[in-house]
C-alpha cells in the first residue's frame, strides 16, 4: 500500500532482496525479490499507472547466507581454537594471526594488520634454514612437510612450534601462505625432563653396578690386610701385600678403564695411526684366538687434538663389539684416513671399524646407543656404545653405523668422523 501511494505521488521505489512471501502451488513460500515500482504518466503528465520490474533472487540470497554462515563457522573455529592459524606472504609479512597466535606471541591484531609483524624477524636464526627449505617446497609443490620451528614472542620467550603450511590462491590471483601451528613447548620440556630423569636412572644403575663390581676386590683386600695385620713379619706377608696391590689395581681398572668416568683434564695432539695401533695391540691375542683376520690401513694425516684416553676407549668399545659379533671368525677392517664429514663436508679424520660378524636387525640397530641396551645377556653391559656416544659428543665427532644380516653378506660398518680440533685447547 504505502509503496504504491508513494509511486502515485511520483516517487520511484527500489528494493533489493526483500522478503515477500507468495503462494506457490498453494503453499506460502518465502521468496526474495529485487524490484522497482516506477510511475507511468499519461499525456497530461499525471501518474496513471505503475511499472513493476521484479526478479526472484531467492537462490542468491540463500546461497550467500549459507556462505556467510560457513565463513562465520570457520572464523569461529580459527579464532577459538588452540591451534595457531597464520596467513603470510613469502617475503616475510604476516597478514593474519588468529587469537591463539596473538596471545602466544604477544602482538595485537592492529599491529598485524599494519604489517608490523614479520615472520622472518621473529624466527630465531637457527631455524632460517628450515624456513628456507619450506618456502622452496611451497613454491615447488604448494605445500610444505610439517616441521619443527620456533618463534620468539614479544617478551623474548622462545616458543617451540610444529608448522604445516600450504599455498593459498587469493581472489586477486596472488598467492599467500597459510600456516597451521601446534605449540610443542610443553612437549619439549616434558621430553627434556624425561631424558634427564632417564639419565639419572642410568647413572643410578651405573653406580650400583660399579659398587657391585668393586665389592669383590674390596673384600679380597680386606682379607689380605687382616692376614697381614696378624702376621706382619711372617713369610707370607709379601704375598698378601702383592695380592692386595693386585686387587687394588682391579678396582682402579674397573673405575677408570671399564667405565671411564674419570676425565682427562688436558687434551693432547695425537696421531690416530699410533693411537689405533696401540689399542689394536691389546686386542691382537683375542682376535687371533677368535680366528679373526685383521686388515688395517692407516693413512698419514695431521694429528687430532683430543682427550686421547677417551678416544682409546671408543676404539676399544668398537673393537670388542666387532669381536663379540664375529664368534665364528671372519675379517676385521680397521682404517683411518683423511675425510670430510658426510653431511656438513667439514674436513677431518675418518676411522672405520668394519666386521664380517652376524650384523644386527633394524630393531637392534635402532637401540644400540641406549644405555643398558644389550643383546648379550650376562656378558654385555649395554654401556659400550652409550659411553662411546657421550665421548664423541664431547669431541664434536659423529658416528654412523650400518649393518646387515643374512647370507652371503653380513656384518657391521662403524664410521667415526673427528674434526681436527676435537677438543678445545686449554
Ligand atoms: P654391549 O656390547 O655391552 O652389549 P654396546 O653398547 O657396546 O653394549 O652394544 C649394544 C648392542 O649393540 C650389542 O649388544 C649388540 O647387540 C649391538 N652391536 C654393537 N656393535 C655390534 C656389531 N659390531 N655387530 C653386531 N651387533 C653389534
Ligand atoms: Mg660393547
Amino acid at each position: 500500500g504505502p509503496q504504491i501511494e508513494a509511486v502515485q505521488s511520483g516517487e520511484t521505489i527500489f528494493q533489493r532482496d526483500a522478503l515477500v512471501p507468495i503462494y506457490r502451488d498453494g503453499v506460502l513460500t518465502d521468496v526474495y525479490w529485487t524490484y522497482s515500482y516506477s510511475p507511468v504518466r499519461d499525456a497530461e503528465g499525471r501518474v496513471a499507472g505503475v511499472l513493476v520490474v521484479c526478479s526472484d533472487t531467492t537462490d542468491e540470497v540463500v546461497s550467500s547466507s549459507r556462505l556467510r554462515s560457513t565463513e562465520e563457522r570457520f572464523r569461529h573455529l580459527f579464532e577459538n581454537s588452540s591451534i595457531g592459524f597464520v596467513l603470510a606472504d613469502l617475503e616475510g609479512t604476516i597478514t593474519y594471526l588468529n587469537s591463539f597466535m596473538l596471545n602466544l606471541l604477544g602482538y595485537t591484531a592492529g599491529e598485524v594488520a599494519a604489517g608490523k609483524v614479520r615472520w622472518t624477524e621473529i624466527t630465531p636464526p637457527e631455524y632460517a634454514e628450515a624456513d628456507a627449505r619450506a618456502v622452496e617446497q611451497l613454491l615447488a609443490t604448494g605445500r610444505a612437510e610439517p616441521y619443527e620451528k620456533a618463534y620468539v614472542a614479544r617478551n623474548g620467550r622462545r616458543i617451540s612450534l610444529l608448522l604445516s603450511a600450504t599455498m593459498l590462491q587469493k581472489a586477486d590471483g596472488t598467492q599467500e601462505v597459510a600456516g597451521l601451528f601446534t605449540e610443542i613447548s610443553d612437549l619439549r620440556r616434558a621430553e627434556n625432563a624425561l631424558r634427564h630423569s632417564e639419565k639419572l636412572a642410568a647413572v643410578g644403575r651405573l653406580a650400583s653396578s660399579v659398587a657391585h663390581e668393586i665389592n669383590n676386590p674390596l673384600e679380597a683386600m680386606t682379607n689380605c690386610l687382616y692376614l697381614l695385620s696378624t702376621d706382619l713379619h711372617g713369610p707370607d706377608a709379601p704375598a698378601y701385600l702383592a695380592l692386595a696391590q693386585e686387587e687394588l689395581n682391579r678396582v682402579a681398572a674397573i673405575t677408570t678403564q671399564t667405565l671411564r668416568f674419570h676425565r682427562q683434564s688436558h687434551p693432547r695432539e695425537v696421531r690416530f695411526p699410533d693411537l689405533l695401533n696401540g689399542v689394536l695391540t691389546t686386542f691382537q691375542g683375542r682376535f687371533f684366538s677368535a680366528k679373526i683376520e685383521v686388515c688395517q690401513r692407516m693413512r698419514e694425516a695431521p694429528p687430532v687434538l683430543c682427550y686421547d684416553g677417551d678416544v682409546r676407549q671408543v676404539l676399544a668399545n668398537l673393537l670388542s663389539n666387532a669381536l663379540d659379533a664375529s664368534r665364528n671368525g671372519g675379517k676385521l677392517y680397521l682404517r683411518s684416513q683423511l675425510g670430510t664429514h658426510w653431511r656438513t663436508g667439514r674436513p677431518g679424520l675418518h676411522i672405520t671399524v668394519a666386521d664380517t660378524g652376524h650384523g644386527m636387525s633394524p630393531e637392534v640397530r635402532a637401540r644400540i646407543f641406549e644405555s643398558f641396551f644389550t643383546t648379550k645377556d650376562a656378558t654385555g653391559t649395554g654401556l659400550g656404545l652409550w659411553i662411546t656416544c657421550e665421548i664423541l659428543n664431547r669431541h664434536g665427532a659423529s658416528i654412523r653405523v650400518r649393518s646387515r644380516q643374512g647370507e652371503p653378506l653380513h656384518g657391521t660398518v662403524v664410521s667415526v668422523w673427528f674434526p681436527f680440533d676435537a677438543a678445545r685447547r686449554p
